[in-house]
């Protein structure tokens, strides 16, 4: 691999962002290969397995949300799942070849009475050899503690647009909350999983001062969401005007571009996505996906579909984990190997 060379900054202006927006599609998007090049392998994408451990009734009424208690569209309210089940639902995701579990609760914030469960499951999965990741709502310090305590490795917390978008999208909680929990989590020692939803109807300005917000933060998210909106019906969002696919692309290579470092990871609205699409905005930067399980309610393209895209485009699913010692990580990529070679990635 090259030596790196781009310099990761904290200090981003809007003009500078405007600037990488403005360049013609094919120039943005060289200039996100050669940045995406020095920090990872090109034909490698991260795969991860999304399972919603506790659905709908939130009491946040986040305006694109199915799980919102505030609108009605029908989901089935879940209790919080039981361990058992939630450790048999990993063991199948590493079998599939994913390497990190992520758990979401549609909570505002994790009950100190969930959190004894909640903090089996990260010791449970972890024992798995899966990296682990938690989507809980806020955290304070002392949860936050916990959690890391616990070898949870990510905390996703998304700042889901730019400051000056956000009330219209969310009145239970403030930005500054956000930004509070992803203090917390960075505090803890935890990773960063944070991003946005484009397509709710904001600005092409919001939309830089999302990623303003991501890449300017003192610590870069080690991973970044980049969703588009699924529109739900019974959502207020459900007749929002579609966002242009073109523009999709181009945030993520800016996104690329700002954060060279992190996994930027194609989420929710991936399945209105043509092979096309989702090949272009690999090309633009994008190394992560959600695999196989449900990306929280929002439907995920069938397992089938990914792995022959991955095989038509010649990407491999990338194998790293976190903070595992060298024998289990050998046992791990030696896991991922013989599924590779019993065609489980290719044939499936
Ligand atoms: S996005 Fe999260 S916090 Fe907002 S309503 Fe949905 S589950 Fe609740």
């Amino acid at each position: 691999m090259q030596q790196n060379q781009t310099e990761i900054r904290h200090d981003w202006t809007e003009q500078e962002v405007q600037a990488l927006f403005d360049l013609p599609f094919n120039d943005l998007l060289f200039q996100a290969q050669l940045v995406h090049r020095q920090f990872f392998n090109p034909n490698e994408v991260q795969v991860s397995t999304l399972l919603s451990i506790k659905t709908g009734a939130c009491p946040e009424d986040c305006k694109y949300c199915p799980q919102s208690g505030h609108y009605n569209t029908g989901l089935e309210k879940e209790r919080l799942m039981q361990v058992d089940a939630v450790i048999e639902k990993a063991k199948k995701a590493k079998a599939s070849g994913s390497t990190r579990f992520c758990m979401g609760a549609a909570w505002k914030h994790p009950a100190d009475k969930d959190m004894p469960y909640v903090i089996e499951m990260v010791k449970s999965v972890k024992e798995l050899g899966l990296e682990t990741c938690m989507t809980l709502g806020m955290l304070d310090e002392g949860k936050a503690d916990q959690l890391a305590d616990a070898g949870l490795d990510y905390y996703n917390h998304n700042l889901d647009t730019s400051p000056e978008f956000y009330d219209k999208i969310i009145t239970t909680r403030t930005y500054q909350d956000r930004l509070d929990t992803l203090h917390h989590v960075r505090e803890s020692g935890m990773k960063i999983c944070s991003g946005g939803i484009l397509g709710m109807g904001e600005t092409a300005t919001d939309r830089i001062g999302l990623l303003r917000q991501l890449a300017n933060m003192p610590k870069q998210p080690e991973s970044v969401p980049i969703n588009m909106l699924v529109k739900v019906a019974g959502t207020p969002m459900e007749n929002v005007e579609d966002l242009d696919h073109l523009d999709f692309v181009r945030n993520i290579a800016v996104a690329r571009i700002m954060m060279p470092q992190s996994h930027v990871r194609l989420s929710a609205g991936r399945e209105s996505m043509s092979d096309e699409m989702q090949a272009m905005t690999f090309l633009a930067g994008a190394n992560s996906i959600f695999y196989g399980e449900c990306l929280l309610t929002t439907p995920n393209p069938e397992t089938h579909r990914d792995l022959q895209l991955f095989k038509r485009l010649g990407i491999n699913p990338e194998q790293r984990i976190s903070e595992a010692d060298e024998t289990q990580e050998q046992t791990i990529i030696s896991d991922l190997q013989k599924q590779k070679d019993s065609s489980v990635f290719y044939e499936a």
